[in-house]
């Protein structure tokens, strides 16, 4: 069982020296479980772990996670019960410590912040996201295997969606496919959209009823879970015979995923990287039916800093990783992504999952 991990607290400490942050509040699962192996959420209850920029971490936590707090090695532990004010405990760490700047998460619950800013109003917050999100970033070998391992489940649970789908199919059931296919192999899914037809245009399509007809474009984005890191990957496909528009947009995008790639190699800014996939489509015509960013950072996170985007100045580093998922939605009528997951090598792209088809896949 992972503990308190002491490498990952003293490079966050030299990110926060750096930065001119005298400590840092993590308050989620994911923050306290990287950095500690706590796997738990306060929820209602005001649960932080405190790093200073020097010196051992603390935690303020309900009575009823110390025995947990404990076991992962965390020392200075301040418990408080139901019916008590947890918000005192918070002053007097404020005060030992002398802190003048905080990062918080930036998932961190607001009743935690504002009960933090109410008690301690002279102490100034900052987003804490990039701070912890800089020492996520290059991924170790052991983490690279998890991303990898998770990845080829999320493919082979899309392969077997692609041989069972049919037309009169609902868009929830090709969902209960995936996730089945997911727990089956092991992993826990953590979403799936299957967007059919004109529900394609949609990118965040929130999978529905929706009967998929003969010869429609089916999008099918989907994740898992395997030992706290993710997958995320997209296929696009026609059920039946493909129109040749579909086939036209299906190809553009898979040019602009593939110029993504190409772009990848360390010390490049991860804008360039949105920059040459966007191209491709602004070329073809279509830059306005490409209305997101081409990627963001995984890892303990589905979704995690650095972006691939417009005005994101980070330059890439060997080991980190991140979706190019380039697309084009057509109102009305279809939409096309192609994702994958790479990582960073030290001359260029590394897919952690399998190549998509350079054509428009037609099924039965
Ligand atoms: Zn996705
Ligand atoms: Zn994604």
């Amino acid at each position: 069982m992972p503990t308190l991990d002491l490498d990952r607290i003293s490079r966050l400490q030299k990110e926060l020296v750096t930065r001119k942050i005298d400590a840092f509040f993590a308050s989620t699962a994911i923050s306290m479980g990287y950095l500690a192996g706590f796997y738990e959420g306060g929820y209602e209850r005001f649960l932080v772990m405190a790093i200073p920029a020097k010196g051992e971490p603390a935690l303020i936590c309900p009575a009823l996670s110390v025995t947990h707090a404990q076991s992962k090695g965390i020392k200075d532990i301040r418990g408080w019960r139901d019916g008590e004010n947890a918000a005192p405990l918070f002053a007097k760490l404020v005060q030992q410590w002398k802190l003048h700047t905080a990062a918080a998460d930036d998932d961190m619950p607001a009743s935690y912040l504002l009960t933090m800013q109410e008690t301690c109003p002279e102490l100034r917050f900052v987003k804490g996201g990039d701070v912890i999100g800089e020492l996520r970033r290059a991924k170790s070998k052991d983490e690279l295997a998890k991303l990898r391992h998770a990845a080829d489940v999320a493919d082979k649970a899309q392969l077997e969606l692609q041989r069972r789908i049919k037309p009169g199919m609902k868009e929830s059931e090709c969902a209960v496919i995936i996730r089945e296919s997911m727990t089956k192999q092991g992993c826990s899914p953590t979403f799936c959209i299957v967007a059919a037809g004109a529900y394609g245009a949609e990118p965040h399509h929130a999978t529905s009823d929706y009967v998929i007809k003969n010869n429609e474009v089916v999008i099918v984005d989907c994740g898992c879970l395997h030992e706290k890191y993710n997958s995320d990957t997209t296929r696009t496909f026609c059920v039946g015979k493909a129109s040749d528009e579909a086939r036209k947009v299906y190809e553009i995008v898979y040019r602009a995923y593939t110029a993504g790639c190409d772009a990848v190699r360390p010390g490049v800014p991860c804008e360039d990287v949105d920059a040459a996939a966007r191209k491709v489509i602004e070329d073809a015509g279509y830059g306005e039916y490409f209305m997101h960013r081409t990627g963001h950072g995984i890892g303990v996170q589905g979704h995690e800093p650095p972006y691939i985007v417009k005005g994101s100045k980070a330059k890439l580093v060997v080991g980190q990783c991140f979706s190019v998922e380039p697309g084009i939605y057509l109102p009305g009528k279809f939409g096309v992504r192609i994702e994958n997951i790479v990582s960073v090598g030290e001359t260029g792209c590394d897919s952690l999952n399998c190549a998509p088809p350079p054509e428009l896949i037609e099924i039965g």
